[in-house]
Formats: C-alpha cells, structure tokens, sequence
C-alpha cells in the first residue's frame, strides 16, 4: 500500500487513540483488516506480474483492451481483445498466485515463460482502476470514522 495512506492512517489512530480506548480501536482494525489483506494481496500480485512483464509485452499492453472483468474474490477474469478474436484471460491471487490466457503467445510459453500482453493490461487494468480506488476509499472510511468517533 502506498506510503501516504499508511501515515495519514497511522496519524489519525495515535489521535484517536488519546481519546478513546484502545479496545474499540482494535475491533475497528479488525473489521477493515480482511479487507486490506485481500488488496494487500491482488496488488502485490498485480505489480509482480507487471515487473516480471518483458518490456516488449508491457508497452505493447498499452494498446489491448479489456473489454469486461469479472471478480469472485479469488481470481479476477477479464474478456480481453485480440487481434483475431476475444481472449479469456485470468489472474488468481488465492490460494496461489497464477495467470493464464487463451492466446496464442501464452499458450505457446505456458506461464514459465512470463505473463502476455492480455494478462498485463488486465493487471493494469485491475490495479488501475480496482485496487488503487479500494484502497483511497478503505482509508477514507477509516480516517472518517476514526475522525468523527473522536468528537
Ligand atoms: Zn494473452
């Protein structure tokens, strides 16, 4: 997560900490703390697959298109277009990091050979407009509450 969310949380707990006990505080960690792991997670996931991209596929990925996602909590599975036809492409953050894709490219290297230009964007995508959003709002939420259980 990024550095500023984490000081603007840690911030506003120490406050609220000096105002109220800390065994309310903790249930309230508890409840986002699920949550946060799941983000923790499918970014660190994101942004491996992403370094790991050969240069080549990463800048190529900026023009795919993905045309739809689906989310079931485990595994994000995007409708990705190709140059011919639509590819079913598909990253698992639990209960293990994988990617897969129905296009020539990967089918050919299988996953050793590192994710296609399809699973990049789709990662892009996901951390661009998924996660990165989740984790401004969980810290919004949780600075407000935090804020508003201080007065
Ligand atoms: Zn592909």
């Amino acid at each position: 997560m990024r550095h500023q969310t984490h000081k603007s949380i840690h911030r506003v707990a120490q406050r609220w900490l000096l105002a109220n006990d800390a065994t309310s505080l903790n249930r309230l960690l508890i409840s986002v703390q699920e949550y946060r792991d799941e983000l923790v997670l499918s970014e660190g996931t994101c942004t491996a697959l992403i370094a790991a991209g050969e240069s080549r596929r990463v800048d190529r990925s900026e023009h795919v298109v993905v045309k739809s996602t689906r989310y079931d909590g485990n595994t994000v599975h995007g409708d990705v277009q190709g140059a011919d036809s639509v590819y079913q492409t598909r990253i698992s953050f639990k209960p293990r990091r994988a990617f897969n894709c129905s296009c020539p490219d990967q089918s050919r290297r299988g996953a050793r050979g590192g994710p296609c230009k399809h699973v990049l964007a789709l990662g892009k995508l996901w951390l661009r407009e998924h996660i990165n959003p989740a984790i401004d709002t969980m810290a919004d939420r949780l600075i407000g509450i935090l804020e508003h259980s201080e007065l």
